[in-house]
């Protein structure tokens, strides 16, 4: 299997450049050059998420070296629970939010780096992040000898718990606490990855949400899940996402393409309202992203739209947007209908209007977001895995938004 650019289709990567390198030389973003065809007999032995895993992303893996690794890497990625939940007649939740950091973005992000781990090179990490991401991705590569990881992230713009997320890892992990905004540390970054000197002397990778290396296992849970569904009811599933920068919604979309018994899948956004606007009127209009109480959904240039555009002809969804206060409504509305605390992401999923069966990704820990969720509905407990980052010692640097700065702290690091 090999991969190419949305951009230009005269040049063609295995697995493992297309991991290494997260992004095409053009700029573009990598798909698989063809999509896969899978018997869905082949999976009716199997129930497990890895074991259904494994199979799924085989043809991914074939010629690359990494094929021969990838049943390991699936089962140590995958090492926690996928739960569809029965919440009412009409809806379940699809809860993947039990891994390490709690929110749907370990997943992706622990495969990447047992991916990684396995090519059994240098390398040094270097990623930019609001909240979540940098968390899942301090907690996959934790520990491996061979990878450094630096994050940085905005001194005083995430909210206290995320920044003890991000500040509670040691060995190989560098937190960098920025004393500026986001944008000025996604400038940072990419100002260090377009210095090719720098880029060679530390051997950098990203681990960005765009990467193929998140995206494949995030279609592989849409797999499981619509498979076990179809067992169960004998009918397809349909799927209402929380969406933001559309990594997890085209995972399902790309599950379906490939044959999956998956019928009808729904956007669920919050006040940035790009990708609806672009449903209604075919127009794409990137714009500044609104700050919104479902922040990791807050994305106004939603990058796989690129990938989406790629498919689109031969593809259908549906989108809609919700505002704070309905979001606020819904997270009170679940917990006393259903007597269960969800999330401001998840809760944007549970506004649809329909009496149809839909199965409602649920993308974060309802605890994640505990300055939103307790105010509205009373005490939500941390899962012992979200304990775990009160029970570690804070390590961070704080540095200016300098790029000079940055540089000496990663030579320090790396040299380590
Ligand atoms: C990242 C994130 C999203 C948005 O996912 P995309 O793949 O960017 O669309 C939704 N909910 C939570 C909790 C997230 O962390």
């Amino acid at each position: 299997m090999k991969f190419r650019s949305t951009r230009t289709h005269d040049r063609y990567y295995s697995f493992s450049e297309a991991l290494q390198l997260g992004l095409a030389d053009d700029g573009g973003l990598f798909v698989p050059e063809t999509f896969p065809k899978y018997d869905l007999n082949d999976f009716q032995d199997l129930y497990t998420f890895p074991e259904i895993a494994y199979r799924f992303l085989q043809p991914f893996f074939k010629g690359d070296s990494l094929d021969s690794m990838l049943k390991y890497i699936c089962s140590h990625a995958f090492n926690f629970p996928l739960p569809l939940v029965r919440i009412s007649e009409h809806r379940e939740q699809f809860e993947l939010f039990h891994g390490p950091t709690g929110a749907f973005k370990d997943i992706g992000a622990r495969f990447l780096a047992q991916c990684m781990h396995a090519l059994n090179v240098p390398i040094t990490v270097l990623v930019a992040t609001s909240g979540d991401t940098g968390s899942a991705v301090a907690a996959a590569f934790h520990k491996m000898d061979k990878i450094k990881v630096v994050v940085l992230f905005p001194k005083g713009k995430i909210s206290a718990f995320q920044e003890k997320q991000l500040t509670c890892w040691d060995s190989n992990i560098l937190s960098l606490r920025v004393q500026s905004d986001f944008d000025a540390c996604q400038r940072l970054v990419k100002t260090v990855f377009a210095d090719q000197a720098l880029k060679h002397k530390f051997h950098l990778s990203s681990a960005n949400s765009i990467n193929i290396g998140r995206l494949l296992p995030q279609c592989a849970y849409y797999v499981a899940a619509s498979l076990w569904y179809h067992q169960q009811t004998g009918a397809k599933a349909n799927f209402i996402i929380p969406t933001g920068n559309m990594g997890n919604a085209l995972a399902a979309i790309w599950a379906r393409f490939m044959g999956f018994p998956i019928s009808k899948i729904g956007l669920a956004t919050n006040a940035n309202t790009t990708i609806s606007e672009y449903f209604a009127s075919g127009k794409f209009i990137p714009r500044e992203s609104i700050a919104t109480i479902a922040n990791a959904m807050d994305v106004g240039n939603p990058s796989n739209m690129e990938r989406y555009l790629d498919l689109a002809p031969q593809t259908d969804v549906f989108t809609y947007s919700v505002a704070d206060e309905q979001i606020r409504t819904i997270i009170q509305q679940i917990h006393s209908k259903y007597g269960k605390a969800v999330d401001p992401h998840t809760a944007t999923a549970y506004a649809l209007q329909d009496e149809e069966a839909y199965i409602v990704v649920s993308t974060a820990h309802p605890a994640k977001f505990a300055d939103i969720v307790e105010p509205l509905i009373g005490t939500v407990p941390l899962s012992s895995n979200l304990q775990k980052a009160f029970e570690r010692p804070v390590q961070v640097v704080e540095i200016a938004d300098d790029l000079e700065q940055l540089v000496e702290e990663i030579e320090k690091f790396t040299s380590k």
